[in-house]
């Protein structure tokens, strides 16, 4: 399942910083943590994160458009360029042995003085009937994944945010007919993803309406709202926001708050001395590409001094 390769890692040391996660925010703690001349090393379950998955990103600072996947080369690239240890792997748990702390895959164990949780979060599921069954037969939680499949059909994306708005544009460039059904009054997007949205003429707004079935044979034929109305549909796209992957840190006794997220402090610091969380699954109020990678960059810092203070004697 994973690619693991270490070849050239020693895994017997232990690294100044382990940082764990393959999305952006991952990616800009570990570029800090090597300029600072830090023994980092990275381990993501996949490499790219959620960024990865959307076709287009037009807010990224410098980067006027580009899409989720040729950002995420990018990072890459300057990772590669300071010769950044990746591993594909996942850490299933954190253990405190006297100054260190020991992580656990599957396969491996690693050593590190310090931490960064970096592990975003889960695409949230909406929790009806026929969700599980239809899963990868016409329900979806990746537009730019499964988008192409849906060519001339008719398809709906559930969810008011600015990413279910993104998905709706990206769905209706190929498709006949995309409705976005959304449970509040008025859909939450970006003001210029609103408007595109408002302009296009494929895409149609249902408020105020949830789903509470999604219905099919081999595949979906129609989802049912709630007020008992079936509606036709070939594709049902869930946006409903994401969960965040904190299970490990909360295994180790890091404090998260009623949502599950880790919480931080302006440093980035968590309730363990020198373990460090950034990004979407810490309790920052906004999850950005951009937010991630700036906490991300304040926990490689917070990292570099908690590990100066060590005194370690290499
Ligand atoms: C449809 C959509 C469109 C979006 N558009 C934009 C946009 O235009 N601009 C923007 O700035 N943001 C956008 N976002 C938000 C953006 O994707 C996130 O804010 C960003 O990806 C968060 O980065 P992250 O690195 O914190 O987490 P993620 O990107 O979620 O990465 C988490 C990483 O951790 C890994 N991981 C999880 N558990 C473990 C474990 N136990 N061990 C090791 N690794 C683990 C995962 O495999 C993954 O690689 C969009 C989101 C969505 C859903």
């Amino acid at each position: 399942m994973f690619n693991i390769d270490m070849e050239g890692i020693d895994l017997e040391k232990t690294f100044d910083l382990i940082v764990l996660g393959g999305g952006p925010t991952a990616i800009g703690c570990a570029i800090y943590a090597a300029r600072f001349a830090m023994d980092v090393l990275v381990i993501g379950k996949t490499f790219g994160g959620l960024i990865a998955t959307t076709h287009i990103v037009e807010n990224y600072p410098a980067i006027t458009s580009i899409s989720g996947q040729g950002l995420m080369d990018m990072f890459k690239d300057h990772m590669d360029s300071l010769n950044i240890p990746y591993i594909s792997d996942e850490i299933r748990t954190i253990d405190k042995i006297d100054d260190h702390f020991e992580l656990h895959s599957f396969f491996q164990n690693f050593k590190a003085y310090s931490i960064c949780i970096a592990t975003g979060s889960e695409r949230r599921k909406l929790g009806v009937s026929g969700e599980e069954e239809f899963a990868g037969r016409g329900v979806s939680y990746c537009a730019t994944c499964d988008g192409p499949f849906y060519k001339d059909k008719v398809v709906c994306v559930i969810g008011g945010s600015d990413s279910a708005a993104k998905e709706a544009l990206f769905l209706a460039q190929n498709t006949q007919k995309v409705y976005i059904i959304y449970r509040g009054k008025e859909i939450r997007a970006e003001p210029i993803n609103k408007q595109r949205v408002y302009e296009n003429d494929k895409i149609e707004i249902i408020n105020n309406t949830n789903i509470v079935e999604i219905k099919g044979d081999n595949t979906v034929n129609s989802v049912i709202f709630d007020n008992g109305q079936e509606f036709e549909v070939d594709g049902v796209f869930i946006e409903i926001g994401s969960d965040p992957n904190s299970d490990l840190a909360k295994r180790i006794g890091v404090e998260t708050n009623d949502k599950g997220e880790i919480i931080i402090n302006r440093k980035s610091e968590t309730s363990i001395p020198g373990i460090f969380a950034a990004g979407d699954v810490a309790d920052a109020p906004f999850k950005q590409a951009i937010t991630g990678v700036s906490e991300g960059v304040i926990a490689a810092y917070s990292a570099f001094d908690y590990v100066k203070e060590m005194n370690i004697e290499y």
